[in-house]
């Protein structure tokens, strides 16, 4: 069998992935010096999930990844052999089949596209009524210049991702506690207004020693007017993690964290209901569940 017919099979056979599928091969291509494989690991394939899309090339090159109109970059090994990137399944996204492109560039300034299918399956998230201090859903003019003041400045730190990767391994999970708050639900605060919850919310005492979940810059330690106190870790690709709520912040901005390094304590600070972390993950403008990387292996 001719190779462009392998390859148009290979295709076919693999165009939609089902969830719950790990490590599926998703295409196998071939440059002058031989074949490039392009792999995937997740947990489901679902709105406000993480993708890993892994790849192999039999000489080094660089490569970035176009996805639902975003670019996101591929991090090399030390060999540039290997590579790996994130996406993010975002919550809006309407289900069905997407086009992703690998874009390769070797050593010699030759250029490739690789282009291939991912599927994605809708996801039911549950609806939550939630009573909290009025302060919080009526807002004086004060507080709503705080909240637009902070809205820029998340819009600033969010916008200045490094393309180096600074995690080390798998993530951690910030503490043990009780799963509350799902990642995705529905939120409707004082009857009248509703909002997404963007993270997990893990219950636990006050005073509960909070972790890194991997390495990164501190790029945010700061009392804000709904999550409280609140660090976000800069993971390097676009990626950040967030804890929110805590009693007290023991790192300070542009310090570097290494994974599972404490650096604050549970609370309930803004707008929350009772002692527990908010964690959450933001990758390139969308927002996902934590426990979707949690699946991820980084070797
Ligand atoms: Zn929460």
């Amino acid at each position: 069998m001719k190779t462009s017919a392998r390859f148009l099979i290979i295709c076919l056979m693999l165009m939609i992935l089902y969830p719950g599928c790990l490590n599926a091969t998703l295409v196998i291509s071939r440059i002058d010096e031989g074949e490039v494989t392009i792999s995937s690991e997740y947990r489901r394939l679902c709105q406000g999930e993480i993708v890993k899309i892994s790849m192999k090339s039999p000489v080094p090159v660089s490569a970035a990844l176009s996805f639902d109109g975003k670019e996101y970059s591929f991090v090399p090994d030390s060999t540039k052999l290997k590579h790996f990137a994130l996406i993010a399944l975002g919550l809006d996204m309407e289900p069905g089949i997407y086009d992703i492109i690998v874009h390769l560039e070797s050593s010699r300034g030759v250029k490739k596209d690789i282009p291939f299918k991912l599927g994605l399956s809708a996801k039911a998230f549950p609806s939550k009524r939630i009573r909290v201090a009025r302060c919080f859903t009526t807002l004086t003019s004060a507080d709503a210049r705080r909240i637009k003041n902070e809205e820029e400045l998340l819009s600033r730190i969010y916008g200045k991702s490094s393309p180096c990767w600074m995690g080390n391994g798998r993530f951690v999970m910030p503490l043990k506690g009780i799963m509350g708050g799902t990642f995705g639900e529905q939120r409707v605060f004082n009857d009248n207004v509703v909002s997404r919850h963007r993270g997990i919310d893990i219950r636990s005492p006050k005073g509960t020693p909070v972790k890194a979940s991997n390495s990164g810059e501190v790029i945010l330690a700061r009392d804000l007017y709904f999550s409280g106190n609140t660090v976000i870790i800069n993971h390097g690709i676009s990626l950040f993690s967030m804890y929110c709520h805590m009693s007290e912040i023991i790192v300070r901005e542009g310090a570097f964290v290494g994974k599972g390094e404490n650096i604050g304590y549970t609370g309930s600070t803004g707008r929350s209901t009772g002692p527990h972390l908010h964690w959450g993950l933001r990758l390139a403008d969308d927002y996902a569940d934590p426990l979707s990387l949690m699946h991820l292996s980084f070797d």
